[in-house]
């Protein structure tokens, strides 16, 4: 609606409005959505079974995006909301965070669920001080306890990563939640799928925004690690920058991209973006190339989602061969050649 939060939708959970329905906050980028909406959709509807008659919502903000709205109901959503409007074009946070904070007060889901990406985390903490209520940031597990209790449950990793923590928002509604991209499965798309949209009335008043869009600049070159269908990842054992030049010619002709693990990533030969694992990212491809990577259990977590995994390793007893549904026992500098040649060829 456009006005400051004022606290007066009262977030309180025993407030006599009741709170209902979980809501997954789409996003996508130039009518792209981006995958983790449709993996959270997922996740919601596996929890709504457990809430009999919850709704699951999603909403859907941007330029020209009613397309998006369609999938998200093929996504698994039973009502899509959709503020369509030339100002939500570009994602800015204010305009962004003021069509959500309306939404949640009109509608009052008990759950609401964003994508932690950069801007899903940047949005969610902007609702969660408006509305106000409670966020559980990066989460990598999400479950709710069956009525009476409704809670949310919402896991992440704590202090430094040594132990997972299960967070409860008991007092305020909704319970906000981050969670990460790949870690939930996305619901098989059914086009068939009934389910309803809703458009919004978005009057947003450019003059009271204060970020202007000046100019925007594609970075062609980002890996997409959550998004990728192959990825070809090296580790400790490459030796060297040098072996992840090998390893992009190996993605190249498999139409995939490349990860690294921590020490690839600490020792500077590849950048941050590209680390998987538990302080990287969750990723779940279909085939999954790692090559002179042990298998820390810390960088199984991020891959172990992974459909087909092939390992190549010289040590026959490194855990990674044991995680591996493809096990190579070799050098990568032989082997990876040999794999170029044969993916080429095919
Ligand atoms: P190594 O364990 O050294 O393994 C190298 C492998 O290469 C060996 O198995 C070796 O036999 C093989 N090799 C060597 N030369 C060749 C060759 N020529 N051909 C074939 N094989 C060869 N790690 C991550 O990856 N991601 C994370 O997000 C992450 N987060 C962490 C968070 C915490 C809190 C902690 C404590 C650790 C974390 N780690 C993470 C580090 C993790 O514990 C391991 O140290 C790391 O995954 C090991 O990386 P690696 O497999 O590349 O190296």
């Amino acid at each position: 609606d456009g006005r400051p939060a004022d606290g007066t939708a009262s977030s309180d959970a025993s407030g006599a409005e009741r709170w209902e329905g979980i809501l997954v906050v789409v996003e996508q980028h130039d009518g792209e959505p981006r995958p983790v909406s449709w993996q959270l959709l997922g996740q919601a509807r596996r929890m709504a079974a457990r809430l009999p008659g919850c709704p699951v919502m999603a909403l859907v903000m941007g330029h020209q995006v009613r397309h998006v709205a369609q999938q998200a109901i093929a996504y698994g959503a039973d009502v899509v909301l959709l503020a369509d409007h030339p100002a939500l074009g570009v994602y800015r946070t204010q305009p962004y965070s003021d069509v959500t904070l309306h939404v949640i007060r009109t509608h009052r889901p008990e759950i609401v669920l964003i994508g932690a990406t950069y801007t899903g985390r940047d949005l969610a903490g902007a609702i969660a001080t408006r509305v106000p209520t409670g966020l559980t940031a990066d989460c990598t597990m999400l479950d709710v306890e069956p009525p009476p209790s409704r809670l949310l449950q919402a896991s992440r990793p704590a202090f430094s990563e040594k132990l997972m923590a299960t967070i409860l928002c008991k007092r305020h509604r909704p319970q906000m939640a981050t969670a990460r991209p790949g870690v939930f499965e996305a619901l098989e798309p059914d086009p068939s799928r009934p389910g309803e949209i809703r458009e919004l009335a978005v009057t947003l008043d450019e003059s009271r925004v204060a970020a202007r869009v000046v100019r925007i600049e594609r970075q062609t070159r980002t890996v997409r690690l959550d998004e990728a269908r192959v990825i070809v990842a090296g580790g400790r054992g490459l030796g060297g920058p040098h072996g992840f030049r090998l390893l992009g010619e190996l993605a190249e002709a498999l139409g995939g991209v490349v990860g690294a693990s921590r020490p690839a990533v600490e020792a500077g030969w590849i950048g941050h973006e590209h680390q998987i694992g538990q302080t990287g990212q969750t990723v779940r491809p279909k085939l999954y190339v790692a090559c002179g990577i042990s298998g820390a259990v810390q960088h199984l977590v991020g891959m172990s989602g992974s459909e087909v995994i092939v390992a190549i390793d010289k040590d026959p007893q490194a855990p990674i061969l044991q995680a591996a549904d493809v096990a190579i026992v070799g050098d990568l500098y032989e082997v990876v050649p040999a794999l170029i040649q044969e993916a080429r060829a095919g």
